[in-house]
């Protein structure tokens, strides 16, 4: 299922703004591509722009042959059907296997990488199947993170038996990440718009902060206008992959604890901070929570977030 549309759309007049402001001069070079079952759409400015783009749709490649749970032979398809055996992982599939089950565990489960037994019963939230009861019963031992094991010192993993996971929900953050670092490998500045997931590279000319929409998750224009520099924004919400049957919307974050899509009374959530990785993984978290003890998280672990709840009412923590 393709997203319907980009989460967060940058405001035209940032662009405009930075062409008038003196960019003519810097070197600048774009990028779009399809990545991660998302619209990638990459911008940046000074020297050796254009070879950074080059660099990223390769590094975004490399990055989807190793955390795709659908492309055969990646770390992620190799775990998934190793029967609970060990297996060595490389570096990136490591380092996101650690920090999900640091994140599943911080966010008491709500972030569980294990959920891809569940995505798997509701068809990928295609709408072509709805679970039954005996169903979602059956699977229910396998969503359980606690039974992935890591050994840090071999870079080895393995899953208890029958487990898959799946890292939808928190890869783009880890990718805009590796991005953003060689954006400052270039010193480049630049926006990195990998569908939910942005960052906002370095200032724009001038110092100026780059200025990123938060989407209005039941409208067509936009909620918030945030002030970036040299920080990630994600989004999670119900709005970009789900279809409705007899009236009931069915999207695609799961509550580990039902096994169906989350019903917290939560539209999206968007978390800031310099760790993308985190603050993927924490906006689902968030959304699975409810908006109550969202809020408490975030205060209790200094995340910066955004809260919009089904009637529109805007949460800001720590904003
Ligand atoms: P998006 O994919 O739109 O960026 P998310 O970051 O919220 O949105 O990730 C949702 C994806 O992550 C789903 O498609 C699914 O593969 C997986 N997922 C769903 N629910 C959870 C959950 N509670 N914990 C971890 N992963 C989840
Ligand atoms: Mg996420």
């Amino acid at each position: 299922m393709m997203k319907r549309q980009i989460a967060f759309f940058l405001l035209a007049c940032s662009f405009a703004a930075a062409f008038l402001t003196g960019c003519a001069e810097k070197e600048q070079a774009s990028g779009t591509s399809f990545h991660m079952d998302t619209f990638v759409s990459l911008r940046a400015y000074g020297d050796g722009a254009r070879a950074l783009i080059d660099a990223c749709e390769k590094r975004l490649t490399e990055l989807e042959k190793c955390l795709s749970a659908t492309i055969e032979g990646s770390d992620v398809s190799r775990l998934n059907s190793a029967n609970g055996e060990w297996i060595s992982l490389g570096d990136d599939a490591f380092c996101v296997l650690k920090a999900s089950l640091e994140a599943a565990e911080l966010t008491d489960g709500a972030f569980d990488l294990t959920v891809a037994a569940a995505m798997k019963a509701w068809d990928g939230m295609s709408g072509e199947t709805l679970p039954s009861e005996y169903e979602l019963e059956k699977i229910r031992p396998l969503v359980d993170f606690r039974e992935v094991e890591l050994d840090e010192e071999r870079k080895m993993a393995r899953l208890g038996a029958g487990q898959s996971i799946d890292f939808g929900a928190i890869a783009k953050g880890y990718a805009a990440d590796e991005l953003n670092a060689l954006y400052n490998e270039y010193g480049c500045t630049g926006i990195i718009d990998l569908g939910g997931s942005i960052y906002a590279v370095g200032a724009r000319e001038g110092s100026e902060p780059w200025r990123i929409a938060v989407q209005d998750p039941r409208g067509d224009g936009y909620k918030e206008t945030l002030e970036l520099v040299s920080c990630a924004a994600v989004t999670s919400g119900d709005y970009q992959r789900f279809f409705e049957r007899d009236g009931v919307r069915y999207h695609h974050i799961i509550d580990p604890k039902t096994l169906c899509p989350a019903r917290s009374g939560i539209a999206s959530v968007t978390v800031i901070g310099k760790n993308s990785m985190l603050a993927d993984a924490y906006a689902t978290a968030m959304f699975v929570m409810g908006a109550e003890k969202a809020v408490e998280f975030a205060e209790k672990n200094a995340v910066c977030a955004l809260i919009i709840e089904d009637d529109g009412t805007e949460i800001w923590v720590n904003g």
